[in-house]
């Protein structure tokens, strides 16, 4: 049912693509080269694909509505699903630049007793009070 649906409106909608490469259907040729038959096919070929869907659906309600029974999901299925595998590359998040640390050798003064950095105004360790000129 809805592969006859697709194939007819596959076949409506090559009808008016193909006269474009001068092209068409033996079938459509036969019937008549008019519009109205192409966009009967469609129109069928759609209406076909319609119902099969409803149908699809209405059976499919019908089984969520009755499960048949000693139907128990969740004994069936006890673990929780699997996360998704994880495929590919991790999506890249956008990283705003950020320039790279100054060297610290302009910012300041570095004592030689300890490493501690200080602003330049400093003539004396902050943290251990070696002088630092
Ligand atoms: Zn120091």
């Amino acid at each position: 049912m809805l592969r006859l649906g697709v194939t007819l409106l596959a076949i409506g909608v090559l009808a008016f693509v193909l006269p474009l490469m001068n092209v068409q259907f033996r079938l459509i040729t036969l019937l008549g080269d008019r519009p109205e038959i192409r966009i009967g096919f469609a129109a069928v070929g759609a209406l076909l694909i319609v119902i099969a869907k409803v149908k699809a659906g209405a059976s499919a309600s019908k089984q969520v509505a009755a499960p048949p029974p000693g139907f128990h999901p969740y004994q069936q299925n006890p673990m929780p699903p699997p996360p998704p595998m994880w495929t590919g590359a991790p999506p890249q998040q956008p990283v705003a630049w950020t320039p790279p640390p100054p060297p610290s050798a302009p910012m300041g003064r570095t004592c030689r007793n300890c490493g501690n950095v200080m602003p330049p105004v400093n003539t004396f360790c902050t943290a251990c009070g070696t002088s630092l000129s």
